[in-house]
């Protein structure tokens, strides 16, 4: 049988698994990115990790058939590069595809966006398995976008093709974004933008339990805000209820773009997710503005829900954009 490495390389971890040609996962190892440290030593960690789980599951690399490695944008995917990526900026323009392949002596070795590889996931053993097309969104620090119409990532011309979390939902004096842009979807609706949203709030003198959390020394970040609105906390339940807006906003524009079968949301940043009281609002708010929004037939006919595979859809979709490839080669 045929195996697979996936790697899902983020701004604070790495993912590494050994996939089979079904998707399941044989085994898992987790690593630090070490971005301050630069990339050797990043890829040493990578290196260190696909042994541990090679060793783990008793194969070896002549037992692999491909190497998938998927990172965030902006990126050359056919040059394997990256090209600026905000959250790696030690890895900058670092040439990953060949210096993987050659590590490896020369070992089929493909690139990918990381939200490209987990909607890729989520279409071949997730939540989108039984979906001709999908869009999927990552939230997390920053807000990725993958989209796929019958086996096909799109991808565009450089590269930029889904790059949804910057499209613009706010033309005039719109929030800074991390890459530089003002007005973005991921300056409004993203885990670092949620934080400075809600510094803003406490800073102008809001009540708010977080008041008292960072009081006891606890650090800002969306998982704490997530934890307050579970305490039914104004100030957090509103800022999360205006992300799901926004979000609503974006999915309206890429319904009336691609009009899919279904757009699933994914990543660390939902609140609890799926089942949960507060995932449950957070999807229900991001569907009603849709509702409002979108003309009727596709916000009918459209499944809006959680994603299935969580932290695992982006080793496991590069590990199968890795196994496409090699179909496709055959
Ligand atoms: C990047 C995307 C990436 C997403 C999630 C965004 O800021 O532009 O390429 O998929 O973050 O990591």
């Amino acid at each position: 049988e045929p195996y697979f490495v996936g790697i899902d390389i983020g701004g604070t971890n790495v993912k590494v698994g050994i996939v089979d040609d079904a998707g399941q996962t044989l085994a898992f190892c987790k690593t630090s990115t070490d971005v301050p440290s630069g990339v050797e030593a990043g890829l040493k960690n990578i290196y260190q990790a696909i042994d541990d789980a090679l060793a783990d599951c008793r194969l070896t690399m002549d037992d692999i058939k491909a190497i998938g490695i998927a990172t965030p944008g902006t990126m050359d995917i056919p040059g394997g590069k990256l090209v600026d990526p905000p959250n790696l900026p030690t890895w900058k323009g670092f040439p990953i595809r060949q210096t993987v392949c050659d590590h490896y002596g020369g070992k089929p070795t493909i690139y990918q966006n990381d939200a490209n590889a987990a909607a890729y996931g989520e279409y071949w053993i997730g939540g989108a398995r039984e979906a001709h097309s999908l869009v999927f969104w990552t939230l997390g620090t920053g807000i990725g976008c993958g989209i796929i119409i019958d086996e096909m990532i799109i991808e565009g011309r450089h590269s930029h093709g889904g790059e949804c979390g910057h499209i613009v939902i706010q033309m005039d004096d719109g929030r800074l974004c991390d890459s530089g842009q003002y007005g973005t979807l991921e300056a409004y609706a993203g885990g670092t933008s949620l934080v400075k949203r809600c510094q803003e709030q406490l800073d102008a003198g809001r009540e708010s339990v977080l008041n008292d959390m960072l009081q006891q020394g606890q650090e800002l970040t969306p998982l704490l805000i997530s934890e307050a609105g579970e305490q039914n906390d104004e100030l957090a339940t509103e800022l999360i209820m205006e992300s799901a807006r926004c979000l609503g906003v974006g999915t309206t524009n890429l319904m009336h773009t691609i009009d899919p079968d279904m757009v699933l949301f994914g990543g660390a940043v939902t609140f609890g997710g799926k089942g949960t009281a507060q995932g449950d609002r957070f999807l229900q708010r991001i569907r009603e503005e849709v509702q409002q929004r979108a003309f009727s037939v596709p916000y009918e006919n459209t499944i809006i829900d959680y994603a299935e595979l969580g932290a695992d859809a982006g080793y496991i979709g590069v590990a199968g954009c890795a196994r496409l490839a090699c179909l496709k080669a055959e």
